[in-house]
C-alpha cells in the first residue's frame, strides 16, 4: 500500500516549527509496511489544501493529514476533507462528553468553538484523543483511506501508536515488517558503504538502509515476511554477510548507544569505573550518570583541568608534564592510573587534549589522548585526531572513550 503525508499549518511554511510529525509518521508507517512516497506541507488555507488532496488521491491509497483539527478559525482540515469527500460534519458523542468533562474539571466556560472540536466527518471511525480534545478520524471512500490527526506531537504520536496502527493492521494494510538496526563505530559512512557496495546494490528483502549521525553509522535492515521465524532467518543471513566484512566495528543493535553498552558491560560483570577528565570537563561523568542505576558501577570522577590539579589529585609526575606535556600519551596513562588507584576501581579512564579553537603546547585542536587502565594491566593510551568544533571534539572524545574501554574489557576477557 502506498501512502502520503500532508502536514497542514502556516507556521510550518514560515519555518517557525519543524515538521517533526512528518518524520514520526514516515517511520511509523514504514515499519507497518506502508510505502510513503510523498510529503506535502501546506498552509492553513482551504483552497490550497483542497488542491493538495486532489493530487494525493490520484497517486496514494492512504492519505494522512496532521494539524488543523483545533477549535480556531484557521483550523480548516476536517471541513476541507469533509467537503472534498462530499460528507457532512456530525457531532461525536464521546468526543463531546470528553470536552464537556474537560471544561467542568477546569471550571472553564465552554464556547461554541470548543463544541466544534467534537465535530467529525460523517461515517468516520473516530480515533479518540487521550491527550487532548480534538479527536482523530479514519475515513474510507472508494478504496482510498484518509486519516486526520491532531497537530501537537504529544497528541498525535500516542494516537498513531495506540489507535491508528492497530486499525490499519486490522484493515490488513501493509505486510508484516521487521527491522533490525546495526550500529557501527570507528568506521565512516563512505568506508562502510564501500565495503558493502555489492550487498547494498543487490538488496531487496531485507533492504539495507545506511544512516550516519552522531559520530556513528547505522544500517537498518528491514524485512517483509508474514512468518516471524522466516523474517528473523532472513535478517540473520544478511547480518552475517555484513559482519563477515565489517563486524569489528559493530557495537550494538537497535536503539542502544556506546555509553549504554559500556554501562551494560560493567554492570553485568560487576565492574567499577572512575574518570579523570581534562578537555571533557566532566562530560563523561555527566553522560554516564544520566543512565539510571549508574551508581552500581560509576565510583566518581574528577575534572583536572590544570597541570596542578593533574599533579596533586592524580599523581601525574612533574617530569611528564615538563617533558611530554599535559596533552600526551604519558600524561593520559598517568591520569588513568592515578584515578584508578585513588578510587580503587576496576577501570580508570582519562581524557586530555585540545578542544580548541586555539592550539595548546604546539598541538592542533582535536588532538586527544585517552588513557585506559583495566585491572592490573598496564595503562594504555589512544591518540585521536578529531575534526569539528569544541563541543563536537568533546562529544566524540566521550564516544571513543566508551568504545576503547569496551575493547579493552574484551581484550582482557572481562566481557565476551
Ligand atoms: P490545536 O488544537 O492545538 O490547535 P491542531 O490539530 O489544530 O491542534 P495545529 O493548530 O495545526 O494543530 O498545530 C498546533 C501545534 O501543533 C503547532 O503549534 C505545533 O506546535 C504543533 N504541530 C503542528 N503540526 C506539526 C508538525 N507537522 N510537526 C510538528 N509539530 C506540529
Ligand atoms: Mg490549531
Amino acid at each position: 500500500m502506498n501512502g502520503e503525508l500532508i502536514a497542514v499549518g502556516s507556521e510550518l511554511l514560515l519555518g517557525q516549527i519543524v515538521n517533526t510529525n512528518g518524520r514520526y509518521l514516515s517511520q511509523a508507517l514504514a515499519e507497518s509496511g506502508i510505502n510513503v512516497y510523498y510529503h506535502t506541507v501546506v498552509g492553513d488555507n482551504a483552497t490550497r489544501l483542497h488542491d493538495v488532496l486532489s493530487h494525493a488521491v490520484e497517486r496514494s491509497d492512504l492519505i494522512v493529514l496532521t494539524g488543523g483539527l483545533g477549535p480556531t478559525k484557521d483550523d480548516v482540515t476536517k471541513e476541507v476533507v469533509a467537503a472534498f469527500l462530499g460528507r457532512n460534519l456530525v457531532y461525536d458523542q464521546v468526543a463531546m462528553e470528553q470536552i464537556e468533562a474537560f471544561f467542568v474539571r477546569r471550571q472553564l466556560v465552554m464556547t461554541e468553538n470548543n463544541r466544534k472540536q467534537a465535530l467529525v466527518i460523517e461515517g468516520a471511525t473516530v480515533l479518540e484523543n487521550d491527550h487532548g480534545l480534538a479527536p482523530g478520524m479514519f475515513v474510507e471512500k472508494e478504496g482510498k483511506k484518509f486519516v486526520l490527526l491532531p497537530g501537537p506531537p504529544k497528541e498525535m504520536e500516542p494516537m498513531v501508536k495506540e489507535k491508528l496502527l492497530p486499525l490499519l493492521r486490522e484493515k490488513g494494510t501493509g505486510e508484516q515488517i521487521t527491522s533490525r538496526v546495526l550500529r557501527f563505530f570507528g568506521i565512516g559512512e563512505s568506508a562502510l558503504e564501500a565495503e558493502l557496495e555489492d550487498l547494498l546494490e543487490q538488496q531487496t528483502n531485507p533492504t539495507i538502509a545506511p544512516l550516519a549521525g552522531d559520530g556513528e553509522v547505522t544500517l537498518r535492515l528491514t524485512v517483509k515476511h508474514r512468518d516471524p521465524a522466516v523474517a528473523k532467518a532472513l535478517l540473520d543471513r544478511t547480518e552475517n554477510k555484513i559482519t563477515e566484512r565489517v563486524g569489528t566495528y559493530l557495537y550494538g543493535y537497535d536503539d542502544t548507544s556506546l555509553m549504554k553498552e559500556l554501562f551494560a558491560a560493567l554492570q553485568q560483570k560487576k565492574l567499577t569505573i572512575a574518570s579523570a577528565e581534562s578537555l571533557t570537563g566532566g562530560l563523561f561523568g555527566a553522560r554516564f550518570t544520566s543512565i539510571a542505576e549508574a551508581s552500581s558501577c560509576f565510583y566518581g570522577g574528577v575534572t583536572t583541568y590544570t597541570n596542578e590539579a593533574k599533579q596533586s589529585w592524580l599523581n601525574v609526575s612533574k617530569t611528564v608534564l615538563e617533558t611530554d606535556g599535559a596533552v600526551s600519551e604519558a600524561c593520559a596513562k598517568e591520569m588513568a592510573l592515578g584515578i584508578q588507584q585513588r578510587c580503587q576501581t576496576d577501570v580508570g579512564i582519562s581524557f586530555t587534549g585540545v578542544a580548541g579553537p586555539a592550539a595548546l603546547e604546539g598541538k592542533e585542536p582535536g588532538t586527544v589522548y585517552l588513557g585506559i587502565v583495566v585491572g592490573k594491566q598496564e595503562p594504555i593510551a589512544h591518540r585521536l585526531q578529531l575534526a569539528g568544533g569544541r563541543e563536537l571534539i568533546r562529544e566524540r572524545s566521550i564516544q571513543y572513550g566508551c568504545y576503547y574501554i569496551l575493547k579493552e574489557l574484551k581484550r582482557w576477557n572481562y566481557v565476551e
